[in-house]
């Protein structure tokens, strides 16, 4: 059985609307395990077993109604946009409460909405003057928006190894990856857990590079009492369907650098400058469009003033489970620094495979039968995996920077131990607002029976 007739890898990763998860999920996972030669269904295993695979009680006996995403504030901001006689962004009513209310949760000078968390991305790497052979070091571990922008600047992406438990860049590795040609960092704050942003700083800073900030997954996360999206010199959010807060598809890319800052708009729209004469006319930068029209900027708006109670109960749900499990022989919670705010768009945990006597996938598989919303890992594999990479066919199966001599990059040469362990050992857990803390608490219940009844 696939993940999809329970809930759907999306669903699974950000816990979207209408879903119920418990009593629901039981039949279907506990017959995904019964596979041949697996330890969870051998005789011996069977006998004294009260695990829910084998027919005994689920550990999770709440269940989540996960509720409506949308409603009254959206319906009032759709209606107002209706109102008016353009729903163009620039000048739009509800593209600027947009970016006031943006400014409230990530406070800098300069905004620009846009269609998409990769054309924030996008905007950023263009407005910080990024080209043809300039490296740009990021996770492996992230999704594939992450660097999509940087490849069609022409630039490289140069993936660095992430923590063990944090999931987000190993700074020291970072600083090994730096060459002559490094021109900046994208820091993914993976989960919405927060980076080490003062470490990357002053490593960018000691060598000159923009520091971006990634925060698709972290609307409402917190570095050290910072908003996130402010140290960097960019902070790039997105609006997507499965983030925390969304309209379907949005972006919104943000900074206070004097000199980058006013290249925000040209770069997401066309390379037109909007604003004063200060460029003179006519095009003088060259960039695609990734405007934001006033629909989804009147649902994003209005979804911002759920944004702190989402963010608030996320954090705690997770610390909740963190705090829970982190006793169990054998688990590793996810880490965060006690100073910051993650907000957990998933949770997961990591398994130390040689305390089991199951395989990772099989203890996602029996949780799931506890009444678990888990899976096995997250992304199929490190980005530098995918076929794409391993070919170097970004552009009609070529890459122009390789053939002309700019990189020597294989990306099938490329090797990050720790991104790889952390995808083979990990188990992802839905964390939603719409949780009680009971419901948490019979999780890490959960966790416990199956890790002790498969301790070695
Ligand atoms: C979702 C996501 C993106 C891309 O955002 P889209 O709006 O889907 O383009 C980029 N980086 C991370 C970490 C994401 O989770």
């Amino acid at each position: 059985m696939s993940e999809k007739q329970t809930i759907s890898r999306r669903q699974f990763v950000a816990g979207t609307s209408g879903l119920v998860l418990g009593a629901a999920m039981h039949g279907g996972a506990a017959k995904a395990a019964e596979t041949p030669r697996s330890p969870a269904t051998s005789p011996a295993a069977k006998k004294k077993s009260d695990l829910a695979i084998h027919g005994g009680k689920p550990a999770v006996t709440h269940s989540a109604s996960l509720g409506r995403r949308w409603g009254d504030p959206e319906r009032r901001q759709l209606d107002a946009m209706l109102q008016q006689d353009t729903l163009f962004y620039w000048g739009g009513p509800q593209t600027k409460l947009l970016i006031e209310r943006f400014q409230q949760v990530c406070p800098v000078k300069y905004v620009q909405t846009c269609s998409s968390g990769t054309a924030a991305i996008h905007i950023a790497v263009a407005a910080a003057g990024i080209g043809p052979g300039d490296e740009v070091i990021t996770s492996p571990v992230t999704d594939i928006g992450t660097v999509i922008g940087v490849l069609y600047q022409q630039a490289v992406p140069v993936f660095a190894d992430l923590a063990p438990c944090t999931y987000n860049l190993d700074v020291e590795d970072v600083r090994r990856k730096i060459t002559p040609k490094t021109k900046a960092i994208i820091a993914v704050h993976l989960t919405g857990n927060p980076c080490d942003l003062d470490a990357l700083k002053a490593l960018a800073d000691q060598h000159k590079l923009i520091l971006i900030e990634d925060c698709a997954q972290a609307w409402g996360a917190r570095y050290r009492g910072r908003p996130i999206g402010t140290v960097g010199h960019f902070g790039c959010f997105s609006l997507q369907n499965s983030k925390h807060v969304t309209c379907g598809d949005g972006g919104v890319v943000g900074s206070s650098h004097e000199e980058f800052g006013p290249l925000l708009q040209p770069f997401g729209d066309k390379g037109a400058f909007r604003t004063a004469r200060r460029e003179g006319g006519g095009f003088r930068r060259f960039a695609t469009n990734y405007r934001m029209s006033e629909p989804q900027a009147a649902v994003a708006a209005a979804q911002l003033t759920r944004l702190e109670a989402i963010a608030a109960k996320r954090a705690r749900l997770g610390n909740l489970l963190s705090e829970k499990i982190a006793h169990i022989p054998g688990i590793r919670p996810h880490e965060v620094h006690p100073q910051d705010r993650a907000v957990y768009w998933f949770y997961m945990f990591r398994i130390r495979p040689e305390a089991f006597r199951i395989s990772r996938d099989d203890f996602a598989r029996v949780l799931r039968a506890e009444g678990v919303p888990a899976a096995a890992g997250y992304i199929h594999s490190c980005l530098y995996g995918e076929p794409v990479f391993r070919e170097h066919g970004f552009f009609a199966g070529r890459w122009p920077v390789r053939e002309f001599g700019l990189t020597q990059m294989d990306y099938s040469k490329v090797k990050c131990p720790e991104a790889e362990a952390i995808l083979a050992t990990g188990i992802r857990v839905t964390i939603h607002e719409g949780m009680s803390e009971e419901y948490i608490l019979d999780v890490a219940k959960a966790i416990e029976k199956v890790a002790k009844h498969f301790a070695v």
